[in-house]
């Protein structure tokens, strides 16, 4: 379940620099090289799903999703709050594919802010 061409396989591989913020067996969790946030940090599926819809099992879907909190803790937003996005193929503006899902916060967010 590696994809040769995905720049978050290399990431997760080691072949391409990021700075981490949390791994586990199944999760890497890493800093957003163009932050729209203070807090900015992408976690992943060491598995290489295209994107949300891409198939996930049920088990691999948990721990991304349990990263998720654990990310917020991490850096410092979990009470003072944060968003989560993933974008999905061309309408959202998926620009990597392989599954991502954005952590934002460190600041007051609207209906409009970030647009990712
Ligand atoms: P998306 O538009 O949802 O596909 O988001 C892709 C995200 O990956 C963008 O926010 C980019 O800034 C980020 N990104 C792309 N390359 C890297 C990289 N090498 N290290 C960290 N983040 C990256
Ligand atoms: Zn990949």
């Amino acid at each position: 379940m590696h994809d040769p061409e995905c720049i978050f396989c290399k990431i997760v591989e080691g072949e391409i620099p990021s700075t981490k913020v949390f791994e586990n067996e199944h999760v890497y969790a890493f800093e957003d090289l163009n932050p729209m946030m203070p807090v900015h940090t992408l976690i992943v599926p060491r598995n290489h799903y295209r994107n949300i819809a891409d198939g996930i099992p049920d088990d691999e879907m948990a721990h991304l999703m349990q990263a998720v909190g654990e990310v917020a803790r991490l850096k410092g937003v979990a009470e003072s709050g944060f968003r989560v996005v993933i974008n999905t193929n061309d309408d959202a503006c998926q620009t990597v594919h392989h599954v991502h899902v954005h952590v934002l916060g460190g600041a007051q967010m609207n209906d409009g802010n970030p647009s990712l």
